[in-house]
């Protein structure tokens, strides 16, 4: 058997969402990008490369991870509210295909570091919509009060200052109102919002040749199995109808979590079973460093005893695991059939963020991950 803990991916289900994407998008003016930050495995990347979408990144690292994977530079879009000098430098030499502007000093940066490279920078410039995305606080990012996009403050000084800025080129606009977003409303007031600001956008600045509605497509964490392919149609429906801006204008996408928590889950076995008056303890070989979802936004991830055998009597646990946080938890009172140890566990949806948020806390080493596919041999890679 397989060391555990190590991460499984099926990658004939990523290649089932992919598909399904892609047919979402046929006839349409829409370009996907996969958002690296979701998960950088190289095996994936490679499919997802393979398939054609474009790459977004959030940091000189994962351009290289983008770059390396074989997206080629002009479909990749660099976002992020703190780039470094070297990370702009990086992108410009790079010719990455727009940067996403957070904030007037940024662009002011971008314009000094251009001259010395001798470019002119394409950038899109990211607005905080201020629209409440209906999702978990810590994954909001387009409201009023979250750190992301310039501000109505910033894109007024930015409107005084913009023609001496002669290294820009300001083509477009850029938003990211959160993830894990399932109701499609959310995305219609972001409509409403984008066909607002685009008029704003092409009176004070020019004509708008971009848009990028960024990403935040929800996955059903609680019913992966009947939902391993999250709802592209309503998701694409609702911009094909609510977006007024001309048909010739291309929209992008960046989507992350929706390509592919579906099809990864993390393998851990049952070290020890423990008891209390009140409760079960099941402490398995995977903690917090491996998954820290759960520790973090207090998601839910299903789990379930691989193999089990439904006459199998079950019982309530707590479901932990070794790090020393009593956050380390993946869940409360979960029924399973009974636990011994050397019993596999199987963590569903942990395809998005959870090997690209791994830690070595506790001196924990980077496990293992297998990539399955029906098509190709099984292949085992470390990953970096
Ligand atoms: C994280 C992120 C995404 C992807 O979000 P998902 O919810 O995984 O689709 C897209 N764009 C930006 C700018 C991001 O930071």
């Amino acid at each position: 058997m397989k060391q555990t803990p190590y991460y499984f991916y099926d990658l004939d289900l990523l290649d089932d969402t992919l598909n399904c994407l892609k047919t979402n998008i046929k006839a349409t003016k829409f370009h996907v990008h996969y958002a690296i930050k979701a998960n950088h495995n190289k095996e994936i990347l490679k499919h997802i490369s393979k398939a054609g979408l474009g790459a977004d990144c959030v940091s000189g690292g994962e351009i290289k991870y983008a770059l390396d994977a074989g997206f080629s530079s002009d479909e990749i879009v660099f976002a992020g509210v703190g780039k470094t000098d070297a990370e702009i430098r990086f992108a410009l030499e790079n010719n990455i295909g727009m940067i996403h502007c957070e904030s007037l000093q940024e662009i002011e940066v971008i314009n000094e570091i251009a001259k010395e490279t001798g470019s002119v920078a394409t950038i899109a410039l990211r607005l905080n919509p201020n629209v409440n995305p209906l999702t978990h606080e810590k994954i909001s990012t387009g409201l009023k009060e979250n750190k992301f996009g310039l501000t109505a403050l910033e894109f007024n000084e930015l409107l005084k200052v913009h023609q001496e800025l002669k290294q820009i080129n300001i083509v477009g606009l850029h938003f990211h109102i959160g993830s894990q977003i399932s109701d499609m409303s959310v995305f219609v007031e972001l409509c409403d919002r984008i066909n607002e600001l685009v008029p704003a956008f092409e009176q004070s600045i020019g004509e708008l040749t971009y848009l990028n509605v960024g990403g935040g497509l929800g996955v059903d964490y609680y019913e992966p199995e009947l939902n391993p392919i999250p709802d592209f149609k309503s998701y694409f429906e609702a911009f094909k109808t609510c977006l007024t801006i001309s048909e010739e204008i291309p929209v992008h996408f960046e989507l992350g979590r929706s390509v592919v928590a579906q099809c990864g889950s993390l393998r851990t076995q049952v070290l020890y079973i423990k008891k209390s008056e009140t409760k079960n303890f099941a402490v398995l070989d995977a903690g917090m460093t491996e998954l820290l979802r759960p520790a973090l936004y207090n998601a839910y991830h299903k789990i379930q005893k691989l193999e089990a055998v439904t006459s199998e009597p079950s019982l309530h646990y707590d479901i932990v695991g070794p790090i020393c946080e009593s956050s380390d938890c993946f869940g409360k009172d979960i029924h399973l059939p009974e636990l011994k140890r050397g019993d596999i566990i199987t963590i569903s949806s942990c395809g998005a963020y959870a090997e690209s948020m791994s830690l070595n806390y506790n001196g924990r080493e980077k496990v293992q991950s297998i990539a399955h596919s029906s098509k190709e041999l099984i292949s085992d890679s470390t990953l970096v």
